[in-house]
């Protein structure tokens, strides 16, 4: 199914590009380096965990021979976490042992201080305890060569602790994605530079700058090309020395519109160019010298939105994620959804969060050439091609782009 003009569907293009994309060759990382990285290979523990019997809580270590409580002990020694007990140990006596500390081989159970009374050198029970309690026994949380996280896991925090307590020095990981970012109009100035009669400051690359570098990945900047065939020609060449280039503007039809033409003289391979959807329609996506190349609409709505549609998923498959899509929530709209537009919508809006249900609020101004809506904007919601009016109330799902505060 192709929608107006011949034109992609979103759906469609994020086919094309899931085709098209596949994750970066894996790379061996130490593991301390590897954070935010997905894991290319199945990962054994080195050891086993725990190393040997130990005790869970600070207390008294014995032979659990059906003690009561009033039972008295004798403390025969202590074991702090670190060291081991050389001695032995009869029926009728207990070491102090501290939490990690490993326990005498006679013994089986553990009394925690606050369960004891300590009198001279001799402890009562103040409870009745349960054979085996509070040990911690050998290999019980993993054994040694036993697999621990496999490939298409993302490392984070919880993943490094794991890890590290299975020995894991370096890994093999998806390297993190470079992406070289490239800036096209004559009308643009930096930021710093006071603009001009007809120009702007090149806000988009500190949208794509930031929103890369949340998540995870290193930029290349590329400044802004004029818009002429050397100058683009220059810096795109340059471009496509990293894992993926992105370009802002030039894309439409306008007759300074140079991306595309440019990129096919360095041997781009066209995936699609337009899809049917605003903001956003000029999109152009491919191939070139193995690198993967967004060209975004120059619009600062159309550049962020299709930077989450399909720049997104195509870094996360590259970064090697097996899930590239956002998340889907389902909310229900706070305000009236005009119809009436042809092309498939995606509005930007912000979450909340009332007894337990999240309900959808778009931004007020949705033009493509708005800075604002982007600002604050946790989701964005598709509304079907040529869909009527939609009220207040609706149950819809939106494309997650952040929690709400409050709602992680
Ligand atoms: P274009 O896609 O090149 O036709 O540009 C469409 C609109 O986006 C124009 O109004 C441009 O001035 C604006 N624009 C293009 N690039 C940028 C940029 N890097 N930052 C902010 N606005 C831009
Ligand atoms: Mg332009």
């Amino acid at each position: 199914m192709k929608t107006e003009e011949n034109m992609l569907t979103y759906q469609q293009a994020i086919d094309v590009i899931l085709q098209a994309v596949q994750p970066l060759p894996p790379v061996e990382t130490a593991l301390p380096d590897a954070l935010g990285m997905v894991l290319a290979e199945s990962v054994e523990a080195c050891w086993d965990l725990p190393p040997a019997d130990n005790s869970a809580m600070d207390g008294y270590a014995f032979a659990f021979a059906g003690q009561r409580e009033g039972d008295e002990l004798a403390v025969a020694g202590f074991v702090p976490a670190g060291a081991s007990f050389a001695g032995r140990l009869s029926q009728k006596e207990a070491v102090k042992i501290m939490t990690g500390a490993p326990l005498p081989p006679e013994c089986d159970t553990v009394m925690p201080v606050e369960d004891t009374a300590l009198e001279g050198n001799r402890i009562r029970l103040t409870r009745s305890p349960q054979k085996g309690q509070h040990v911690r026994s050998r290999g019980e949380e993993f054994g040694r060569g036993e697999p621990l996280l496999g490939p298409g896991c993302p490392v984070y925090s919880g993943e490094m602790g794991l890890l590290a307590a299975g020995g894991i020095t370096a890994l093999k990981v998806h390297p993190t994605p470079r992406v070289a970012l490239l800036s096209t109009g004559d009308e643009l100035v930096e930021l710093g530079s006071a603009p001009g009669p007809g120009q702007i400051v090149n806000s988009n690359f500190h949208l794509l700058a930031a929103r890369l570098q949340e998540s995870g990945c290193r930029v290349v900047p590329l400044g802004i090309a004029r818009d002429n065939p050397q100058d683009l020609s220059a810096r795109i060449a340059k471009g496509l020395e990293a894992d993926m280039l992105i370009s802002t503007g030039g894309v439409s039809v306008g007759d300074r519109d140079y991306v595309q033409e440019i990129l096919l003289e360095h041997g781009f391979e066209l995936g699609f160019w337009r899809v049917g959807i605003k903001p956003g329609k000029p999109v152009l996506f491919g191939t070139a010298r193995g690198t993967t190349v967004f060209g975004l609409p120059g619009n600062p709505a159309a550049s962020a939105a299709t930077f989450e549609l399909f720049v997104r998923p195509a870094l996360r498959r590259l970064a090697g994620h097996r899930d590239p899509l956002p998340p889907r929530l389902r909310v229900t709209l706070t305000a009236d959804i005009s119809g009436g537009e042809k092309r498939q919508r995606f509005l930007w809006g912000t979450l909340q969060e009332r007894e337990g249900r999240y309900l959808f609020t778009p931004s007020p101004r949705q033009g493509s050439g708005q800075n604002r809506s982007i600002q604050g904007a946790q989701a964005l919601l598709p509304v079907p091609g040529d869909s009527p009016e939609i009220i207040a109330g609706t149950e819809m799902e939106v494309l997650l782009l952040r929690l709400p505060p409050g709602g992680a």
